[in-house]
């Protein structure tokens, strides 16, 4: 069984001022679990977490994980200067993007960040982009073919247009060594959302083979593996969930047998889980406003798509709670709906629930990673706010719902939306 972890009498609080629908994070459990990710992997010297900050650009929660350690993994320029800004600086920024423009690789380097290259041309490309090379920087490794772990095929490499061949990385260090660079370090990124505790000891096995070979091959020596993001989370209430302790220990293993041998005990491992350190951590929070009966029974609610798009892009499973109606039998078999003009505008299909009545406030589970920062204003549907449940059991607002003013903001000035935006 999954439990919200807020009660219907803090949403009933929070609800007198802040109406649904809202994004609610829990700070504790953000901490909690970050400081299980460290202790995992307390036994590595050089270990950091780079929150993926596109899993949840929202400041506070950022200055949350920074209090915590962690670093971030940016891809934009505004996830580079929203970074900045909070004072994440030098090695405390990763950039990993892709087809990344030259602005964005000049940012980078004028704030000292480490930049993480996505494919061999782009060494041509940064060096007439910046005219000079970091002493430190990373490549992306893409080892083809599919990626299979002891419960199957979990994804194809082969497929994704991410990182380079394995030629295309040791030529690439090479290169990069002959321009003056003295630091390496290798990032691979193979599977998405995996839920077992495999995934990073299998992809820390095959890259540390990697760079043991290069070193033998090249003479090269990596300092940093940066096995990226991943890590998945259960969002289905049978799901078993991932041991960040168990897995800690999986990549430890591998260490002690691969790279202490090599003479490379003192390569530092690094992540940058997005999902993983906030997703569990997040709830929808909605208010039942419609009941419609046809083919099938719909329940309406204030949220949709805009505030939570992955059951409309990937067909995810989200989990729902009906407040306050934890222990009722769960007799009735609803498509719980947003109202987008979107048939996929849907948060559960075929969902066996409760009976909901109006006004029932509805809970969405998992909404803490890729929830708020995907969403869109499809439908000139305003994207709705954020709140932050504190430690101590009170309530913040960490963003204001949008207004139509937020929406046609980008027209000022131009004389045809002037009556709106006044
Ligand atoms: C999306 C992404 C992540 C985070 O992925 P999660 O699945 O949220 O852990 C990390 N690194 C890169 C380069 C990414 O694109």
């Amino acid at each position: 069984m999954k439990t919200p972890f807020v009660t219907k009498n803090q949403i009933e609080e929070i609800t007198k001022t802040i109406p649904t629908p809202f994004n609610i994070y829990d700070e504790k459990g953000i901490r909690e679990n970050a400081r299980a990710v460290n202790k995992a992997f307390s036994w590595n010297k050089g270990f950091k977490e780079y929150f993926a900050v596109k899993a949840n650009p929202n400041p506070f929660l950022l200055k949350i994980l920074q209090e915590e350690g962690c670093g971030v993994d940016c891809a934009s320029y505004v996830e580079l200067a929203l970074s900045d800004e909070l004072g994440f600086k030098k090695d405390d920024i990763m950039f990993s993007s892709n087809d990344t423009p030259a602005s964005e690789f000049k940012y980078a380097d004028a704030l000292g960040v480490i930049v993480n290259l996505d494919d061999f041309t782009h060494i041509d490309f940064y060096e007439k982009a910046v005219g000079h090379f970091p002493k430190k920087m990373c490549c992306r490794f893409n080892p083809g073919g599919v990626y299979e772990l002891s419960n199957g095929i979990m994804d194809n490499p082969g497929d994704s247009k991410y990182g380079m061949t394995k030629d295309q990385l040791f030529e690439a260090y090479q290169v990069l060594k002959s321009k003056g660079v003295e630091e390496f370090g290798i990032h691979a990124f193979l599977v998405s959302n995996t839920v077992t505790n495999d995934y990073y000891p299998t992809l820390a096995k095959t890259l540390f083979e990697l760079i043991v070979e290069l070193k033998e091959k090249t003479g090269i020596s990596i300092s940093f593996v940066n096995l990226s993001g991943g890590v998945g989370i259960a969002y289905r209430p049978d799901q078993k969930a991932n041991d960040i302790a168990v897995i800690g220990e999986g990549v430890h293993k591998a260490f002690d047998e691969i790279l202490v041998p090599a003479g490379l005990g003192d390569v530092a491992i690094l992540t940058e889980m997005g999902r993983f350190m906030t997703g569990p951590y997040g709830g929808l929070v909605t208010t039942a406003i419609h009941e419609k009966h046809t083919y099938k029974e719909y329940i309406g609610v204030d949220a949709c798509a805009v505030d939570l798009m992955r059951p409309a892009v990937y067909g995810s499973y989200h989990h729902v709670t009906v407040l306050g109606k934890e222990g009722a039998p769960e007799d009735h078999v609803y498509d719980v709906v947003g109202s987008l003009c979107e048939n996929c505008d849907k948060f559960a299909v075929d969902r066996q629930l409760p009976k909901i009545e109006d006004g029932d406030i509805l809970f969405i589970h998992d909404t803490g990673a890729h929830g708020y920062s995907m969403g869109y204003n499809y439908n000139g549907k305003l994207k709705s706010a954020e709140v932050l449940l504190k430690e101590d059991g009170s309530f913040k607002l960490i963003r204001r719902p949008e207004t139509i003013k937020d929406y046609l903001a980008t027209f000022d000035n131009l004389g045809i939306v002037d009556g709106l935006l006044k």
